[in-house]
């Protein structure tokens, strides 16, 4: 096992002076400058992003949603398969018309994508219209980055890119305020051989136990409903910042302590850290959602093993059995991955029997992707991709089978909704979550978007729920 990274928490008196210059440059100016600000990938970089819009707008930008319209425009990439960068770099080969329009406008390419050094010399030598880069370690010191660039009119490229650091204090611009990222830990120690993020996230650190019950605090104050508290491997968390130690499960019992009606999710769980005190921890605090994402990966030992996961098919499907005697409404949400390399149909049929029995609510079914650098890169692989295509159709036909027969059950039943936006455009024009997360489409007024409300269902699809509010 690797060793544990001590957490380094760096002073942000330097970047807070900084957005103070720029924010009084940005006020000097006819028109507000404007930053935009595009994501892709998983929830990090979401609240990633509202980390640098909230940069931004201390810095005195306004928000936009449209490129063409940006003084910064900021692309926060994902590069965890070859689909993600394939289009993330399409995209941010399209900003040469928005530069050439506007010759001032700031490109930035920053996010997972940055830290993968082949990208970053594909950056310098092919996209020259890009002037930032700099991987998800340094985001916050993005202010002295955006300073440099317009002080020294040259591209910059950061990759000293410091493992242990955990940024505290970021402004943020939040979207939506009935639903709330908390990050509570970064980077992964895992390295599932399959999987770039431990390469472009770093080591496994936690933020402050204190710190992050405080921001929790905060958040409900602010009218957040929904707080999804995040990490790469969010159930290995253990702070010692703080005087002692302190465990994911300690973490939940804490925040669920404060006062108010909300409620607590988390993302993503890996299973060899799923433990009955997290389990127990979940069924015995009313404010955590009955809900629990627990990507399998795979359903054989052998590919398992291959795949680094640490557990078997048994051993996952206990502790399933375990989390639903505990709380026999939780729903249960997976990831798989198709056509590893050397996975035979032997073992695909594991797969196939582990969703059987796990009898998952839904489930994100994944091609496998061969990510340089990682030891599966270097794994025979020679089956075609029409061949994984095809084992990846019976995936999605089963669990969509399986979703629908969940979904029927809700019919005619009423259930407990966070109502947490308007769906514009459509003959249902709210959105809504029951606790365990699944969505629902819902008649009713825009007045309800913030709150809980009861919600009869009518009808379903794989994916979701209608309903009216009662
Ligand atoms: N830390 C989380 C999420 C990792 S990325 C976790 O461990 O669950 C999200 C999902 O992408 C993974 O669960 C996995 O199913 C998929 N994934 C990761 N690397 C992949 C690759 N090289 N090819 C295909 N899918 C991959
Ligand atoms: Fe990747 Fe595995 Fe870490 Fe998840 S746990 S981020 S799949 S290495």
């Amino acid at each position: 096992m690797s060793k544990r990274q001590e957490a380094v928490v760096p002073d942000m008196e330097r970047q807070i002076e900084i957005m103070q210059e720029l924010r009084e440059i940005s006020l000097s100016l006819a028109e507000q400058p404007l930053g935009y600000v595009d994501t892709y990938g998983c929830q990090q970089n979401e609240s990633d992003s509202e980390k640098l819009r909230g940069m931004l707008v201390e810095m005195g930008y306004g928000i936009t949603k449209d490129e063409n319209l940006a003084d910064v425009a900021i692309l926060n990439t994902c590069a965890v398969r070859k689909k993600a960068e394939t289009r993330v770099l399409g995209n941010v080969g399209a900003l040469i018309h928005t530069k050439t329009a506007n010759p001032r406008q700031v490109v930035v390419f920053c996010g997972c994508l940055a830290a993968v050094p082949e990208t970053v010399d594909t950056i310098r030598e092919s996209y020259k219209h890009v002037d930032l880069v700099f991987p998800p370690s340094q985001i916050w010191r993005f202010p002295e980055f955006l300073q440099r660039v317009r002080n020294e009119k040259n591209r910059v490229f950061i990759d000293d890119d410091v493992e242990g650091e955990i940024h505290e204090g970021l402004p943020l611009h939040r979207d939506n305020g009935v639903k709330a990222w908390l990050p509570i830990m970064y980077g992964c120690d895992n390295y599932c051989s399959y999987c770039i993020v431990p390469y472009v996230r770093g080591r496994e650190r936690s933020r402050s136990f204190s710190v992050i019950v405080d921001e929790a605090r905060r958040l409900v104050l602010s009218g957040a409903k929904d707080i999804t508290l995040l990490g790469q491997n969010v159930n290995s968390f253990k702070s010692d910042i703080d005087a002692g130690s302190h465990d994911f499960a300690t973490l939940i019992r804490a925040i669920n302590e404060i006062d108010g009606e909300f409620l607590i999710r988390f993302m993503t769980s890996h299973p060899k850290d799923a433990s009955d005190e997290l389990f127990l921890a979940m069924a015995e605090c009313e404010k955590a959602a009955r809900h629990i994402h627990l990507p399998f990966q795979a359903g054989s030992d052998r590919i398992l093993e291959l795949m680094n996961r640490g557990y078997t098919k048994e051993s996952y499907l206990e502790k399933v059995s375990r989390a639903k005697d505990l709380m026999p409404d939780i729903v249960l949400t997976s990831d798989v991955i198709v056509g590893f390399p050397g996975e035979t149909e032997a073992d695909f049929l594991e797969t196939l029997d582990l969703i059987r029995k796990a009898d998952f609510d839904a489930m994100f079914t994944f091609i496998y992707s061969k990510r340089p650098g990682t030891p599966a890169a270097d794994f025979p692989d020679d089956m075609s991709r029409t061949e994984k295509q095809v084992w990846f159709e019976k995936l999605v036909d089963l669990q969509n089978e399986i979703s629908e027969r969940k979904h029927e059950g809700y019919i005619g039943k009423t259930v407990r909704v966070l109502v947490d936006g308007e769906a514009k455009g459509t003959e249902y024009p709210l959105r809504a979550r029951t606790n365990g997360g699944r969505l629902v489409h819902l008649l009713g007024e825009p007045t309800l978007v913030g709150s809980f409300a009861d919600a009869k269902i009518s009808h379903c699809n794989n994916w979701s729920l209608f309903g009216d509010v009662v």
